[in-house]
């Protein structure tokens, strides 16, 4: 039977993701702080490795899918735990699989964002410690900053995370992509847009297709990126927004 790891497979995005992989007869392992087989705080180093050791102990060490989709969303105050759970939570666990991916010529999907170039700084230090220094360098960065200063930082830093790993991976038989979604209807998406005070400026974020995404929408073009179908696809952001991403840069890609 083939083997799939799902991080924040008990709601939203994952979850139809999980359900998807299940009806085309996956063995599936969910990450999440609850309501998974293997439960764990993404949060912290420790809870990471016990993620990473409960999954690949279910698994017997061989993995053919793997997608990253546990995340906070942008409205909560504290920035420094959504750049844990949104980069850490994501890229630690990448790395913790790498090896029983390539067992398997595995294909992952990892979720950032299309925030993740809403007038980012590319040099902004934050993006640079969390690619680049300590998980207490990024931390300082961050200092007291609320989540809205650190979701696109962390998203930003996801993608460009996976495009640095293109190179090694690709050459170990793994397909590595990212999707960046737009407003997706899930309770994270909620929590930020019926939010008093930042949430009027999520809401204003244009949509050419003048609607958010259902999470299953999301969750189809992952199975798609995961399918052989994409089989050429690696090192990708996929742009998932109903047009906002091109609406806000068109010139730019
Ligand atoms: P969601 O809230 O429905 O699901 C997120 C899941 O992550 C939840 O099951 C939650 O329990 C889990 N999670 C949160 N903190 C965790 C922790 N410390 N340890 C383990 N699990 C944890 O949200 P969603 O919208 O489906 O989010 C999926 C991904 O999509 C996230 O990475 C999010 O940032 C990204 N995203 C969402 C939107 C959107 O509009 N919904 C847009 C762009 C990107």
């Amino acid at each position: 039977m083939k083997k799939a790891v799902i991080s924040g497979s008990a709601s939203g995005i994952g979850s139809c993701v999980k359900a998807r992989l299940e009806k085309q007869g996956y063995d599936v392992i969910g990450i999440d702080l609850k309501d998974a087989s293997v439960t764990a705080d993404l949060s912290t180093t420790e809870g990471r490795s016990s993620a990473i050791r409960n999954a690949l102990k279910e698994l017997g060490g061989e993995i053919d899918i793997l997608v990253l989709a546990a995340g906070l969303g942008g409205h909560l105050d504290d920035g420094q735990l959504v750049a844990k759970v949104n980069y850490y939570g994501a890229i630690e666990l990448l790395d913790g699989f790498r090896d029983a991916l390539a067992a398997r010529k595995g294909r992952c999907v990892v979720i950032s964002s299309n925030s993740a170039q809403m007038g980012t700084d590319p040099e902004n230090p934050i993006i640079t410690s969390l690619l680049d220094g300590s998980e207490a360098d990024a931390m300082e960065a961050i200092g007291e900053l609320p989540a809205a200063a650190t979701y696109g930082a962390s998203k930003h830093a996801v993608a460009r995370a996976i495009r640095r790993r293109a190179a090694e991976w690709g050459a170990k038989g793994i397909r590595l992509n990212a999707i960046a979604p737009g407003q997706t209807e899930t309770p994270l998406f909620r929590g930020a847009a019926d939010h008093p005070t930042i949430g009027q400026a999520v809401t204003a974020i244009p949509i050419p297709m003048a609607r958010v995404a259902a999470a299953d929408e999301l969750a189809g073009v992952i199975e798609f990126m995961l399918s052989d179908a994409a089989a050429y696809m690696h090192g990708s952001i996929i742009y998932v927004d109903g047009g906002t991403d091109a609406q806000l840069r068109p010139d730019a890609f």
